[in-house]
């Protein structure tokens, strides 16, 4: 039997609709760690599977410029997303200003491999104002093929998988056939409780933090979960806890309620906030981190 198999690497900038994206094409399992603008830290696959083809899609965090540590380290996997890939997928939308972070553009553009420039969110434009745009990408990426879709209306978004599925390359699976991520259950727990994080703070308090699963013990009819907030700051450790430990309990029953969803068993969580002093520009805890 023929089998073909790949890499195709979603990039672009923060909010142009890459997670919706990505979320349909590889379906929903994985999109509850993808709902916010740089929710996603890491580099995530998610794998498509049939008979006789496996598409790896990575999600990658947003384009932008580092202001710290930990987005020059976000920013690297962004870029070595576009170094492994058969394809790449960069994504634009009708809303936000075209051909920013020209730099970025002219790095794939210069990649010898299949781009597939898609311009989301049509739903929001005109059909003039889409054609100009058109017009306009076709001169700053002349390589690429350009897909005016909407993630959000699912509009035009088969015409992207076909051809992904025409580009990659013949090739034996790379992962398990019944893979569906590379990144094990107890990655998605953290991420699970840092959408928490993300929800129920403010200001910088979600960019300062870091979940750490210390301890994922599964048994027949649940799970124990320890995990360790990290924070950047003295202060930042009151605010998570909150006025008599309230907020930190909320957090808990919401990021456990989701935990349990996922799993599908009953979790115990337990949840502790740790002051790690400027974590985010200490390589060694970043290591340990994973970034
Ligand atoms: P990412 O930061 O690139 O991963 O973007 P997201 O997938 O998180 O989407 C950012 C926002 O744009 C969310 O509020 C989405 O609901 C919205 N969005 C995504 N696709 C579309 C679309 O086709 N049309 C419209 N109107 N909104 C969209
Ligand atoms: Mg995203």
């Amino acid at each position: 039997m023929v089998h073909k198999a790949g890499f195709v690497s979603i990039v672009g900038n923060p909010n142009v609709g890459k997670s919706t994206l990505s979320n349909l094409l590889i379906g929903e399992r994985l999109s509850i760690i993808t709902e916010k603008a740089q929710t996603t830290r890491h580099k995530i696959f998610g794998i498509v599977n049939e008979k006789d083809y496996q598409i790896i899609f990575s999600d990658t965090p947003g384009v932008l410029e580092p202001a710290y540590k930990l987005q020059e380290s976000m920013l690297k996997f962004s870029k070595s997303a576009l170094n492994d890939a058969d394809i790449i997928m960069f994504i634009t939308d009708t809303v936000e200003k075209p051909g920013k972070n020209e730099h970025f553009i002219n790095e794939v553009g210069a990649l010898n491999i299949p781009i597939l420039l898609v311009i989301n969110k049509i739903d929001l434009t005109t059909q003039e104002s889409l054609e100009n745009l058109i017009i306009f990408w076709k001169q700053l990426l002349p390589s690429a093929e350009i897909f005016p879709v909407s993630a959000l209306k699912k509009f035009n978004t088969d015409s992207i998988f076909k051809r992904i599925l025409e580009l990659i390359p013949l090739s034996p699976p790379y992962f398990d056939k019944d893979a569906l991520t590379d990144k094990p259950e107890r990655f998605f727990v953290s991420e699970i409780i840092r959408e928490k994080i993300l929800l129920y703070y403010q200001k910088e308090i979600p960019y300062s933090t870091e979940v750490e699963i210390e301890e994922f013990k599964e048994s027949s009819d649940r799970v124990d979960i320890r995990a360790i907030i990290h924070v950047a700051r003295d202060s930042q450790k009151g605010i998570i806890i909150g006025h008599q430990g309230k907020a930190l309990k909320k957090l808990g029953t919401e990021a456990r309620k989701d935990i349990e969803k996922f799993l599908a068993k009953k979790v115990y969580l337990q949840l502790f906030v740790k002051v790690s002093k400027d974590w985010r520009n200490k390589d060694k805890l970043l290591k340990g981190f994973g970034y």
